[in-house]
């Protein structure tokens, strides 16, 4: 376990059975999280990980839930509210430390920014500097159970 990283996790756990119903739990997941902070999205394709980041993105007055994409192809969305800047990133496509560092992640990370990244745990350096990590399961076609562990510094 990396330095920093041992405080007792804090866990919330959502359970929803519509795409509307996990935006909402979006909005309810913006007021848990602070920035500077790193977040990592796990799960299949099609579990719900870009529906979750509309209702963040709301919650945060960053974006309208409709203005909220996937970033498959374009790999960075950002977002900018009035509180904190959201930056929605999709590592699907992306293999290598290589093609990583051509992202420029690293320059991202600041004070006001919260990260949020879909497939981010396909990269060891995410898996340690995670500060919260999301895991959606899709339990039937419209039903998820939505699991958050805040495993940073408080
Ligand atoms: P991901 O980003 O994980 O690949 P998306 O959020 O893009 O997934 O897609 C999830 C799909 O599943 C959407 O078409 C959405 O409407 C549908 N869906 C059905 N039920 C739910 C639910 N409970 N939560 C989230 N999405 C749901
Ligand atoms: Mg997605």
């Amino acid at each position: 376990m990396a330095a920093g990283k041992t405080s007792p996790e804090m866990k919330r756990e959502f359970q929803t059975s519509s795409g509307d119903e996990t935006i909402q739990a979006g909005r309810r997941l913006a007021r848990l999280l602070t920035a500077p902070s790193l977040v990592v999205l796990t799960g299949d394709l099609g579990a719900g990980k870009t529906t979750l980041v509309k209702g963040i993105a709301d919650g945060f007055q960053a974006a309208e839930e409709e203005d909220v994409t996937s970033p498959t192809f374009t790999l960075v969305h950002e977002y900018r509210g009035p509180t904190v800047n959201l930056f929605h990133i999709d590592l699907y496509r992306i293999d290598t430390e290589r093609q990583l560092l051509t992202l420029g992640l690293d320059d991202l990370v600041d004070a006001n920014n919260i990260l949020l990244i879909e497939w981010g745990e396909k990269f060891e350096r995410f898996r340690q500097e995670r500060d919260v990590e999301i895991t959606i399961r899709r339990l039937t076609e419209s039903a998820r159970e939505i699991s958050v562990s805040f495993t940073g510094e408080p």
